[in-house]
């Protein structure tokens, strides 16, 4: 058993120094696999604040100053940095939010190392701008500017992509960034600002934890901060839009979805079949942002397409549930208690709206984890498929954010595209065909911010990745890292 002295204790990163709270208050993070405080980490004040607010806005002019190409440089040293501590950062990423340690070490890390790469290959991009001739003695330009201060807000469930997409583009493209990651899973946010600040000068990176609620409003409404980026949940975008009223800062509002993935019977079904458990019955126990939790099948194959998802689902070769540390589970915990309740409570809510259970539907440690008591208060929900006959049920329209996904039949092409449009969220779609007039019509009609033909979730440098509708807008980039300026040179 761990004491209280035993536990590891992380700090804001202000100024390049590892800095208490100034209170000294610290908050818990819990182990999502035993139910266990394994860490601390800062209740940061509005003082605190203040205090990162200056020295990231102290950092900025010489920051900005940089020539483009010496930023990059910057940024393709971090790159290399992952690849020495790699091991850990997952490592701490998985123990705070469960995310299995196969997927943080073997996907993460490389995903983190190729975004400080691109941004290092692509920094250019901040500084170009065009010329546009005017008349015979005058011509227009543009010229790319850094907008100052950018305020990255990251969620629990992928902190340290969330944290390395903000601040790769935003400081390459001239700003100073301050992150502020979630109060239940900030461990590996901090370690990460503790060895980036090895590299960058102090202040142009700065990371401060705390509550939401006791901070979040004095940094989104700080005037030297000169833009938002959220990446988290609907409900925190209505509550900084509110906080900002009437002030005009720019926002990027990453946020949920309620995705459909679309099976037609012409599609290579085992590929689907594939792409569907991998979309939504993932390491991090489907909470992901783009999961493909509304499962759409052709009626004429239903009956085969499920024999085939429960098949793969059901194969203790590939569906185990257990430790995230131990690299042979391919499923972790739910991330927090308040969210293993809101998993649980949706599933109890689909029996009640009429859902058939398919598979699954248990949760609690006691029931998978009897012989593994450590595991045993963990927040343990299994992978769960609910068999619905109309879209307008609740688990269809509200986003769950855990390993459950409901499934219907469609007929016509158009039955399909009106119940994937049937829904306040935007963010993904994914359509399995082998038949490309049939592919191009899903593409333009569904309105989603991604669409994967054929695969599910790929993104890519050079790719926007962003929402429709409730699902946000903006997309962490470079160019929104930036402002346009416009001149004219009368020369006559
Ligand atoms: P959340 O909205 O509860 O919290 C996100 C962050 O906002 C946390 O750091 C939190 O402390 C902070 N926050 C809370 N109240 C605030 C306030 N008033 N002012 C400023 N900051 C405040 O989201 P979550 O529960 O951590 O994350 C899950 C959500 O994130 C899901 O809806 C998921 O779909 C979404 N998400 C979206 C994407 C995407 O790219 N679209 C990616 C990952 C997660």
């Amino acid at each position: 058993m761990i004491t209280a002295n035993e536990l590891k204790k992380y700090h804001n990163l202000i100024n390049g120094d590892q800095t208490p709270a100034s209170t000294g208050d610290m908050l818990d993070n819990i182990d999502p696999s035993t139910g266990k405080v394994w860490a601390k980490i800062p209740r940061s004040t509005i003082e605190d604040v203040e205090t990162v607010v200056a020295s990231a806005r102290k950092a900025f002019p010489s920051w900005a100053e940089l020539p483009s190409i010496e930023r990059a440089e910057y940024m393709r040293r971090i790159g290399d940095l992952l690849a020495e501590h790699g091991e850990e950062l997952s490592a701490l990423e998985t123990r705070g939010n469960g995310w299995v340690i196969r997927e943080t070490s073997y996907g993460l890390i490389p995903a983190l190392k190729q975004i400080w790469y691109d941004a290092a290959g692509a920094a250019s991009e901040g500084s170009e701008g065009e010329t546009i001739q005017m008349g015979k003695s005058s011509f227009g330009c543009t010229l790319r500017e850094p907008l100052g201060v950018v305020l990255g807000i990251t969620p629990w469930n992928a902190p340290l992509f969330t944290f390395t997409i903000k601040a790769a583009y935003a400081l390459v493209a001239g700003n100073t960034v301050i992150i502020k990651p979630s109060e239940h899973a900030a461990a590996s946010s901090l370690r990460y600002g503790e060895l980036l600040a090895e590299i960058l000068p102090p202040g142009v990176l700065s990371v401060i934890s705390g509550l939401g609620s006791e901070i979040g409003d004095a940094l989104v409404s700080h005037p030297e901060i000169n833009k938002v980026s959220l990446t988290g949940s609907g409900t925190t975008a209505k509550a900084i839009a509110q906080t900002i009223a009437g002030n005009p800062k720019p926002l990027i509002f990453e946020l949920g979805g309620k995705s459909p993935n679309i099976v037609f019977a012409d599609a290579d079904l085992d590929k689907a079949a594939d792409g569907i458990t991998g979309s939504i019955f993932t390491g991090n126990a489907g909470q992901l942002c783009v999961g493909g939790s509304r499962i759409l099948i052709q009626r004429s194959i239903f009956a085969e397409m499920i024999t085939r998802i429960k098949g793969k689902m059901l194969n203790p070769e590939i569906t185990r549930l257990g430790d995230p540390m131990n690299p042979e589970s391919t499923m972790g915990p739910i991330a927090n208690l308040a969210q293993y309740e809101k998993v649980c409570s949706y599933i109890d809510l689909g029996v009640e709206e009429g859902a058939e259970i398919v598979f699954g539907g248990r949760h609690g440690g006691e029931v998978f984890f009897s012989d593994q008591p450590q595991l045993s208060e963990g927040y343990w929900v299994e992978p769960t498929l609910l068999k619905v006959n109309s879209n307008s049920l609740r688990i269809c329209q509200e986003e769950i954010f855990g390993p459950v996904a409901t499934v219907m039949p469609f007929d016509t092409v158009e039955e399909a595209v009106a119940i994937a449009n049937d829904t306040s969220f935007g963010l993904g779609a994914g359509v399995w065909t082998n038949d490309l007039s049939r592919a191009h019509q899903m593409i333009r009609r569904i309105a989603a911010g991604n669409i994967w033909v054929n695969t599910y979730g790929r993104v890519g440098p050079g790719l926007p990745f962003g929402g429709f509708k409730e699902s946000g807008y903006g997309t962490d980039s470079i160019l929104e890292y930036t402002h346009k300026k416009a001149c004219v040179i009368e020369l006559g």
